[in-house]
């Protein structure tokens, strides 16, 4: 009893160090693992699923994304800057890619590596349609979702025993490869929490609207999403996010907050 005790205490101490705060939400998040350290993971996964898969460049559409991506890599930094967040960002290489592929999916790997593939292109249909799905994607990477889900697999699989956190352990690849879904296939990622979900959509919303992207077309763009599930193998993104009504309800009910948010940077008219 004494050593489970001593065991407890342990962990505890070690999940107070490791807690770090979500600046969008003030939450306090699990965080065994540094940026520092997934993002050379990240990183090289990124760069390998490039060489692996077409990637469109030179095209309007190409252009677009990359457009969207920078716009709302701006919206972050100035949303974070302006919050107390200086430096947040600190070790991101934002890259932004259209990649030749149906799926109707689009992710963003830790440290803003970006893909969106052309089978997205025909249900987002327009710029802001890109910019919600973008912002949204961008928003589970800034508020580190996945690396408290690699956190949380990384306890399960060590114990609490995770002070120092190496690398090369196979183990701590494995919680990486869990959490965000490399091996087979990059980018395939379990479905996050209903309560990361929410998140990920206020802040989406947020991101598109301090970019000059209406906030109201993310509603308009999760119906569409609702309306392409029909069939009866849901695309990827559709099956880790489902597009509920409620759901839908919600974004539109979030909609005036992130048009507020804007206009405290001068964002009053949207495209
Ligand atoms: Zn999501």
């Amino acid at each position: 009893m004494k050593k489970l005790g001593l065991i407890l205490s342990f962990a505890a101490a070690l999940l107070f160090i490791a807690c770090k705060t979500n600046p969008f939400t003030g939450k306090q998040t699990l965080a065994l693992v540094s940026n520092s350290q997934i993002f050379p993971m990240s990183f090289q996964q990124y760069n390998q699923f490039l060489s692996e898969n077409k990637v469109v460049k030179g095209t309007a559409e190409a252009d677009m994304v990359k457009r969207v991506g920078q716009r709302i890599a701006i919206a972050a930094e100035k949303y974070l800057n302006a919050n107390g967040y200086q430096g947040y960002l600190k070790g991101y290489q934002w890259d932004y890619n259209l990649v030749q592929d149906d799926q109707v999916n689009a992710w963003c790997m830790p440290g803003g590596k970006i893909v969106v593939y052309t089978g997205l292109l025909p249900v987002a249909q327009t710029e802001a349609g890109i910019a919600a799905v973008m912002g949204h994607e961008v928003a589970h990477a800034l508020a580190n979702h996945g690396q408290q889900r690699m956190s949380a697999g990384m306890l399960q699989q060590i114990g609490a025993v995770a002070g120092n956190v190496i690398i090369d352990d196979p183990r701590t690849l494995n919680a990486f490869n869990q959490a965000y879904g490399i091996g087979t296939t990059v980018g395939v990622m379990l479905p996050f929490s209903r309560g990361h979900e929410t998140e990920a959509d206020q802040i989406g919303l947020y991101l598109m609207a301090i970019a000059g992207y209406n906030p109201d077309e993310a509603a308009n763009l999760w119906l569409r999403m609702k309306a392409n599930s029909g069939g009866q193998e849901p695309p990827e993104f559709l099956s880790t996010h489902p597009a509920t009504d409620s759901r839908i309800a919600n974004i539109r009910k979030m909609a005036p907050a992130a048009k507020a948010e804007a206009a405290k940077f001068g964002v009053t008219s949207f495209k």
